[in-house]
């Protein structure tokens, strides 16, 4: 169920569950700045995503009250997370889904890494 983006923090959220610990995950990356690990349901053969380990609820909050470096450490990790994962050569592609329209499921920001393989077209309809 796409969530709307403006409400406030949930800090019970599945991300910030795994965040703290209480659920497991497959971790892929881990810095001051963020939590990156295997999607549960891969979209693609590699399909990483990458969490602020501050509590934003989406792309709108973050870029409009995180601090300058923790959006200078969240772009850097996503980019050295695409490169470590071998992706920069044959390509990948960000994505990060806002609100309802967006079809945001889960209430704290993440970026999605996809890769392995040609991706398509830009969007499905
Ligand atoms: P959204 O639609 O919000 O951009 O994407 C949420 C993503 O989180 C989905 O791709 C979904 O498969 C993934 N996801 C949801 N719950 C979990 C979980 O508990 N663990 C992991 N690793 N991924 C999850």
């Amino acid at each position: 169920m796409p969530i709307d983006a403006t409400r406030p923090y949930d800090e019970s959220n599945i991300f910030a569950r795994i965040l703290r610990g209480e659920i497991p995950c497959s971790k892929v990356y881990e810095d001051e700045y963020v939590l990156a690990f295997n999607d549960i349901a891969p979209q693609a053969p590699i399909h990483i995503l990458v969490i602020p380990k501050g509590a934003y609820v989406s792309w709108d909050d973050f870029s409009a009250r995180a601090s300058a470096e923790e959006i200078a450490g969240f772009v850097r990790a996503v980019g050295r997370i695409a490169r470590e994962a071998g992706l920069v050569e044959p390509g990948y592609r960000l994505l990060a889904n806002v609100g309802a329209n967006g079809g945001q499921e889960v209430p704290h920001l993440h970026v999605h890494i996809f890769g392995g393989h040609p991706l398509g077209p830009m969007l499905v309809r």
